[in-house]
């Protein structure tokens, strides 16, 4: 599927260029340039049966989760989310809790990420329910941050804890029902937006995108747009307490959680090797928890991911995310 999908993305992007300075196909967000600033642009679908379930997700959690996701693509340029539009495909028979508490959950986002929502769509669909969010955001042009830019050399940071969505929707599909904090990354992500916007004041920042489908799948495509190849050190992913308990209980292996779970939409960045420690102490001090360096670019354009554990290579076998 994921083959496929960057497929068609990379031909769609060979057909519809865009004349610079815009931004067009294959980043987190377009960009229309508007002075010193930019305007950004992004759209996604959550599809009922594809991206989740009703035994996977309360209809609050979907409207939250359905504007966070969006969001994180603009937090992942480093820019500011604004307004959005929100369409709907609802089945005729859908049960009529449905609408007030998906909205509730809509509206908290929304009030979460000081986002308005000015427009969208409403339709009936044949069977499954269908939600598509368009955001509008802002970015300063000096300041945004693209997944191209990269280089060999610098630093690959996390800003949060992978693989512990995959371990909740994981849980869920088993029918779990008590809140835990791995449900919980799951069902309630929280777009890095503060997060996206302080780093993106750096200019030793070189790339950057949210980590949507998984480490294993989404780094390729920063190297890709980087042209470079990466290393990533398994031992120094950031696994949370929860994980590794999770992990134990379920005879899973915390590293392929950590490089294979989707959604948990915490930003990938690249900074430059001289600047790493003092962004390190910097955003301790301004977020009041740290970033993870997880590895490090480097020079063949290949865009390949190279596993090492302890310093050794090692093969680790990666299945893409499929969220089910
Ligand atoms: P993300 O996971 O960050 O939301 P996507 O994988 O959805 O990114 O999309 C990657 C890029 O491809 C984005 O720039 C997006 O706008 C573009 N894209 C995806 N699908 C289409 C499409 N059907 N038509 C045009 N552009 C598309
Ligand atoms: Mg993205």
């Amino acid at each position: 599927m994921n083959l496929t999908e960057d497929s068609l993305i990379a031909a769609l992007k060979t057909r519809f260029q865009v004349p610079s300075p815009l931004v067009g196909i294959g980043d987190d967000c377009a960009i229309i340039p508007q002075g010193e600033y930019g305007e950004l642009l992004t759209t996604d679908a959550l599809i009922e049966g594809v991206h989740f379930l009703k035994s996977t997700l309360s209809s609050k959690d979907l409207g939250y989760k359905s504007i966070m996701v969006n969001v994180s693509d603009i937090a992942a340029m480093g820019g500011t989310p604004l307004y959005a539009l929100l369409s709907m495909g609802l089945p005729r028979e859908i049960s009529p809790d449905f609408l007030p508490s998906f909205l509730e959950g809509i509206e908290e986002a929304l009030r979460a990420t000081h986002v308005h929502l000015i427009g969208g769509d409403t339709v009936a669909s044949l069977q499954h329910i269908f939600i598509n969010i368009t955001i509008v955001g802002r970015v300063k042009l000096k300041e945004v941050k693209r997944r191209e830019g990269a280089k060999p050399g610098d630093i690959l940071c996390v800003d949060g804890y992978l693989g512990n969505s995959a371990a909740g929707l994981a849980d869920l599909l088993k029918g779990a029902k008590s809140s835990s904090v791995v449900l919980e990354a799951h069902q309630r992500p929280r777009a890095h937006v503060g997060e996206g916007c302080w780093l993106a004041q750096s200019e030793q920042v070189h790339a950057m995108m949210d980590l949507s489908d998984g480490l294993a799948m989404d780094l390729p495509r920063l190297l890709e747009a980087s042209k470079c190849s990466a290393r990533i050190d398994l031992e120094k992913l950031p696994i949370s307490s929860a994980l590794s308990d999770w992990c134990k209980r379920t005879q899973k292996n915390p590293y392929s959680m950590a490089v294979e779970g989707g959604e948990d939409y915490c930003l990938l960045f690249a900074v430059a090797p001289g600047h790493l420690e003092k962004l390190k102490y910097a955003f301790q001090k301004q977020f009041g928890r740290p970033i993870f360096p997880i590895g490090q670019l480097r020079a063949p354009a290949d865009c390949k991911v190279r596993y090492f554990l302890d310093g050794v290579a090692c093969d680790l076998e990666v299945n893409p995310f499929q969220h089910f």
